[in-house]
């Protein structure tokens, strides 16, 4: 088999962990395996090097910035083939450049175009153990790229999918996809198997174990992905296609996202291309918007919308905002940070009704006032004060009976 395993910034941490990689890689290669490992910067790296920019210069440029940020995965790749050889296998380390991974033009957020990866095919086929720098890659007239946040696990996804791979795994600080926050919920169940759809809700929702675009890129190309620790031998949890014994859970999670802003547009007039106005103008600076919501016009003349924006971006989008609301003649912007959404999820939902119900009645129950509310097939989200988030995630979690699925 062809395995590839991906280990965060905590699994390459300092030079004992590092060594505790290579051990691993070891025991699966002396199992007959090719082992192609991925790895990320040790942790708080990445941070560290920003931080640097930032002292060098007001303003970095991207270019420069993504030049500056592969070099920490650089290191952590040297280091892990160096260690893995000590342990009596050949290793090569390639950086983004070496194992052909072309991305687009967008600095500090690439997306993979393609990955050549012969190089690296033909290392493997003559026995070397070999290890790529992740989070990186190069354009076509070969600038150096990163691939955004986290973006070492789509280097590991999407290499696993060229190089047909038969399992990519992403070894981490935690046990595998829990079914919420145990930190929240001690009695927090992990998920054994999880379909790509519903791990892509949750990890766009904060429960922050894999980057979102990886997820979407395993989904398009199947890869199959365990999420699993570096620091145990536990099994941890598939990330794989759905199947009809998954369809028989109806809510596989809770995820809660405190990294929402709301703003609400209030007397916009009620005709035809306003919202189609605001939010051309949001998207066109780049900020990403999730729920949306309008409300009917009483009068027939206006109405509200509310929409949600990372809390990161949400001066920006209130500036514009205010902007549009003038220029449409509407009243005035409200903004509102003091939000979490909170969101139940499984692609059981599809076939069992009254989840939606459930989950309003659970949280009228205890006092928690719903703001918005938004859902899609396998979802229900709902916006919440954000002083409620632990309470509705632990009687959330408790009225879906997801610790004690097994007992029920
Ligand atoms: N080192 C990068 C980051 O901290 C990429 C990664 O770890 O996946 O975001
Ligand atoms: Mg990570």
């Amino acid at each position: 088999m062809l395995i590839v395993q991906k280990y965060g910034g905590t699994s390459v941490a300092n030079i004992d962990r590092i060594k505790a990689v290579a051990g691993r890689v070891a025991k699966t290669a002396r199992q007959g395996h090719k082992v192609l490992v991925v790895v990320s910067a040790m942790s708080g790296e990445t941070d560290k090097l920003i931080n640097l920019a930032h002292q060098a210069s007001s303003n970095p440029r991207e270019r420069e910035m993504d030049l500056l940020l592969s070099s920490g995965e650089r290191v952590t790749s040297a280091l892990t083939a160096m260690a893995v050889e000590e342990q009596g296998f050949k290793a090569m380390a390639f950086t983004g450049r070496q194992m052909g991974i072309i991305t687009d033009t967008v600095h500090t957020k690439a997306r993979i175009e393609k990955i050549t990866g012969e190089r690296a095919k033909k290392a493997l086929d003559d026995g070397y153990v070999v290890v790529v720098a992740g989070f990186q890659g190069i354009t076509e007239a070969e600038d150096v790229t990163t691939l955004g946040r986290g973006g070492s696990d789509l280097s590991a996804v999407a290499i696993a999918g060229a190089l047909n791979a038969d399992l990519c795994e992403i070894y981490t600080d935690v046990d595998g996809v829990y079914t919420t926050d145990p930190n929240i919920v001690p009695e927090a169940r992990k998920l054994d198997k999880i379909s790509y759809e519903e791990m892509l809700e949750l990890a766009s929702l904060g429960a922050k174990v894999l980057q979102t675009r990886s997820v979407e890129f395993a989904m398009k190309y199947e890869v199959p992905v365990v999420v699993r620790s570096s620091f145990n031998d536990n099994p941890g949890t598939l990330v794989t296609k759905e199947d009809e014994e998954m369809e028989k859970v109806v809510v596989s999670g809770v995820a809660y996202d405190k990294n929402q802003a709301k703003l609400t547009v209030m007397g916009v007039p009620d005709k035809p291309g306003i919202a189609a106005r605001l939010f051309k103008g949001i998207a066109g600076s780049n900020i990403v918007v999730d729920m949306i919501v309008q409300n009917i016009s009483s009068d027939g003349k206006s109405t509200d919308i509310s929409f949600t924006v990372p809390k990161t971006e949400s001066k920006k989008a209130l500036r514009l905002t205010e902007d549009i609301a003038r220029e449409l003649g509407a009243g005035g912007v409200d903004l509102r940070e003091d939000i979490t959404k909170i969101s139940v999820v499984g692609v059981g939902m599809r076939t069992h009704s009254g989840i939606a119900a459930q989950m309003f009645e659970t949280l009228a129950k205890h006092g928690i006032n719903i703001m918005t509310i938004s859902t899609s097939e396998i979802k229900v989200s709902c916006l919440i004060d954000l002083k409620y988030t632990e309470l509705a995630v632990r009687v959330l979690h408790e009225v879906f009976g997801l610790a004690y699925r097994i007992a029920k």
